[in-house]
């Protein structure tokens, strides 16, 4: 039987299971040049900069698309002539970033590591001591791919110390990971708008420092993808440069809103680690294998491996859920049988119970997930 009007619970990464409150928020029109969009605009970029915890020449620069939209406008517009980055890889979203620069004309080198490892802060070391010619360096916050937490205030300091400017990839993690402002604080953080903030997808932002800015034009090759002009235009008159996603702007305020009656990142934060804890409890009871050790997993997405679930088929268990309403995630950890399920978006220790039921069911029929 198809759920076709029963409620979608998305345990994926984003675009994820979004509180109602936020959906209804897109329900009207807006004139993008209006003082009421204007105005709708300005409040946004507010509550993103309070919330990332950066203040002053800290702004954020909102940007129409997906997150990668925002990481290349960010790469194309911050590495100016001259500039090289060293991009930290170790996972699927790393590997992107470099592919990015690197298709945008910018000169870059890449430090490989293990997807199933923490990016190494002393192998960063000897890379910018062997390499005095880098000037940035970019690192993913949360790996999305494995779900693990890179030691970004580690990757912070050893950056500062060679005179590098860091690049910070924070889109799975923004804003319940917190990152640190004040000591060593980074050039850009990029997020987007429907992962940890619940909101719907379509926009990416930038949380950058308004003076590196000033001296970014006419770096970025890309007409669109230039946050200097989109931060000039948005300057002048609070207009967004090109046709703005107005109801994506609204459904994002509003989920602003709803963290902040939420009680916040912290409390949201809680929220995800309790759902983790008690799937990665289930999953292991099923016989799954989580891929992190405990004190590499974020609290947002866990991959696990089913070597403990004889003749398990991802496919079969994806399509059983889907009927059911609920959506999981294949893997994407190099030459690895892998799947992933998501803890973020507007769900709670009901939805990972029912989830973990679901699971349990499907494993058990005929034609199960197991069986074929
Ligand atoms: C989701 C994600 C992105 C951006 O993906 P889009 O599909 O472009 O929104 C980039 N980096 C990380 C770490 C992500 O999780």
């Amino acid at each position: 039987m198809i759920h076709t009007n029963t409620k979608q619970v998305l345990f994926t990464p984003g675009p994820l299971t979004t509180p109602e409150r936020v959906r209804r928020a897109m329900l009207r029109d807006w004139g993008s040049r209006d003082d009421s969009f204007v105005a709708l605009t300005a409040t946004l970029i507010k509550g993103l900069v309070q919330i990332s915890g950066a203040t002053s020449p800290y702004t954020a620069v909102p940007l129409q698309g997906s997150g990668t939209y925002a990481v290349e406008a960010a790469l194309a517009s911050f590495l100016a002539r001259g500039d090289k980055l060293l991009v930290l890889d170790n996972g699927v979203y790393g590997a992107r970033m470099a592919k990015i620069a690197s298709r945008l004309g910018k000169s870059v080198t890449v430090q490989k590591s293990s997807d199933k490892e923490a990016v190494d802060p002393a192998k960063l070391d000897t890379a910018l001591r062997d390499d005095p010619e880098i000037t940035h360096v970019a690192v993913v916050h949360c790996e999305t791919t494995s779900g693990l937490i890179n030691p970004l205030a580690e990757i912070a300091a050893c950056a500062a110390a060679h005179g590098t400017r860091l690049i910070v990839d924070a889109m799975s993690s923004f804003p319940i990971l917190p990152i640190d402002f004040l000591t060593n604080p980074p050039l850009a953080v990029i997020a987007s708008s429907n992962k940890c903030l619940e909101g719907t997808p379509g926009l990416g932002f930038v949380i950058c420092n308004e003076i590196e800015l000033f001296k970014a034009s006419d770096n970025s090759p890309s007409l669109c993808l230039d946050l200097e002009s989109q931060w000039r235009a948005l300057r002048r008159n609070g207009q967004w440069r090109f046709t703005p996603p107005v109801q994506i702007v609204a459904a994002l305020v509003e989920a602003l809103h709803v963290l902040d009656d939420e009680g916040g990142p912290e409390v949201r934060r809680n929220r995800y680690q309790n759902n983790m804890d008690t799937l990665v409890a289930g999953m292991t009871d099923l016989g799954f294998t989580p891929l992190l050790p405990p004190y590499l997993q974020s609290p947002v997405i866990a991959s696990f491996t089913a070597k403990g679930v004889q003749g398990f088929d991802f496919d079969t268990l994806y399509t059983g859920l889907a009927l059911r309403g609920m959506f999981v995630y294949p893997g994407k950890v190099m030459g690895l049988e892998s799947f992933r399920i998501g803890c973020i978006g507007e769900i709670g220790q009901d939805d990972i119970l029912n989830l973990l039921a679901a699971i349990r069911e499907l494993l058990a029929e005929p034609h199960s997930p197991k069986s074929l």
